[in-house]
């Protein structure tokens, strides 16, 4: 018997097909769902049975939730996979989700919520131990003078941010005392508009920081454990360009100890599934600043280094079984990198979609490609740019790097723009092949 009888795919593109595969592998039956757009998507194409669930418009289609919930009834699913990126942190589908009959391949929604909400998850983390940045410990009211002695105290330049904002909207940095209760207000006004909540709060803005992340997985019975940390500083507009696992150059002991605060902050919230704590990395301090509660982008570089199946383990805590690993099991070996191929321009970054008319993935030991793309495949102008994620594994940082480097050269996507160039730059960078860079390092090389 399977672990879970049949898998609705919410998503599209090459995270529904990782998702795919990991069902497959577990002999776990498949639901793909696909906008008018997408009946082409290669997961559509291998899965045991698809649905169409509207037009191209995400808003119509991926976003939308009963057309999703018909899906899974009509085709007697027995659990949802959110993937990444459209409903999987919103809290009021894992709700309806679980309220239909189906199992939500991810955390309770109310650890959704708890997380969506970065006041309160800040402030679960501080209870947990998990260090987070100087900032003014809940929101800010409509006491002018208290938000002015908040901001003396933290020290300037500080960060003005709302509490339900997210994918790096909804945030202004304050040099000054002058500036502050001015971009207070115009933050919350946006926060207003843009998310339905006007709470705002204030945090240090660290000048030169790294993104640096803690991968967990817990099984909602107690047990917690981390899978160690991914570098994700090289961004353009807060979306993640190139990361590596382990990150470089950390002393040993402060990792583990951030990684254990993690682990305890699962148990503590009783944590279920996989996610992310996200950290800025600065001068040797760790600052916490969301928690992710889904799969990420990026993880296929952790299973790299650990030899982890991070989507299998989602699907069996789904099932309702403990973690099968202990933190001992886990041994964090050689180094990892991940590209992540747009169809875009790779110098003004407008997207390019349109008729792959070649596709070759490159190969050889150590390289991994997590694509949809096929010969003839033609990419739709409606999602994510994200085409593919070439990842590349060696025993030591340098040997993966040279043959992320050989990988990249291999890689042929004809028809469309890519990325791929700028990509070739960056594994030639000095800086970059030193390690360490700061989360403004790419925009600012950019700009020379
Ligand atoms: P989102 O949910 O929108 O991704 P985050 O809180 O994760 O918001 O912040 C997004 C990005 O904004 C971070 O990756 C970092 O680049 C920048 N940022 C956020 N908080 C700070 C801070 N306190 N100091 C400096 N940069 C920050």
């Amino acid at each position: 018997m399977p672990i879970l009888d049949k898998v609705l795919i919410a998503n599209r593109g090459e995270i529904a097909l990782r998702v795919l595969r990991a069902c497959k592998e577990l002999n776990i039956k498949t639901v793909a769902v696909h906008s008018k757009a997408d009946k082409d998507l290669m997961h559509v194409r291998l899965a045991d049975e698809s649905v169409c669930i509207g037009p191209a418009a995400s808003a119509q289609s991926y976003l939308n939730v009963p057309a999703i919930i018909s899906a899974a009834e009509v085709t007697n699913a027995t659990a949802i996979h959110p993937g990444y990126g459209f409903l999987a942190e919103n809290a009021d589908f894992a709700e309806q989700v679980e309220k239909s009959g189906f199992t939500f391949i991810g955390p309770r929604a109310d650890t959704i919520r708890l997380m969506g909400d970065k006041v309160s998850a800040i402030d679960a983390m501080k209870k947990a131990g998990v260090p987070t940045v100087p900032g003014s410990d809940g929101p800010l009211t409509d006491d002018d003078e208290r938000t002015l002695e908040i901001a003396r105290r933290i020290g300037y330049p500080v960060i003005v941010k709302a509490a339900a904002g997210g994918g790096g909207r909804g945030m202004r940095v304050v040099h000054n005392e002058a500036a502050l209760l001015g971009s207070v207000q115009l933050t919350q006004t946006e926060a207003g508009a843009a998310f339905g909540s006007d709470v705002v709060y204030l945090e240090k803005f660290l000048q030169k920081p790294r993104h640096v992340e803690i991968q967990v997985i817990a099984d909602g019975q107690g047990n917690a454990i981390h899978l160690g940390d991914r570098d994700c500083s090289l961004q353009r507009r807060h979306q993640k360009v190139l990361e590596e696992a382990p990150a470089p150059g950390i002393d040993e002991d402060l990792r583990a100890q951030v990684a254990e605060a993690c682990v305890n902050a699962c148990v503590e919230i009783g944590y279920r599934g996989a996610g992310t704590f996200e950290f800025l990395y600065e001068d040797g301090g760790f600052y916490f600043i969301e928690m992710n509660t889904r799969v990420q982008v990026e993880h296929p570089v952790t299973e790299m280094v650990t030899g982890i199946d991070i989507v299998k383990e989602q699907l069996r805590i789904a099932a309702g079984m403990p973690l099968s690993i202990t933190q001992d099991d886990v041994k964090i070996s050689g180094h990892a990198f991940e590209c992540r191929i747009n169809a875009e321009d790779p110098h003004t970054f407008i997207p390019s979609p349109g008729k792959v008319t070649t596709f070759h993935a490159p190969g050889g030991l150590g390289i991994r490609v997590d694509s949809h793309l096929y010969d003839g495949y033609t990419v739709p102008p409606f999602y994510d740019s994200l085409i593919a994620k070439v990842i590349s594994f060696g025993e030591d940082r340098s040997t993966a790097l040279a043959r992320m480097r050989q990988a990249l050269d291999e890689l042929v996507v004809e028809g469309i723009r890519t990325n791929t160039p700028l990509h070739r730059q960056l594994v030639v960078d000095r800086a970059f092949q030193a390690g360490g860079v700061s989360i403004h390092y790419l925009e600012s090389k950019l700009e020379d």
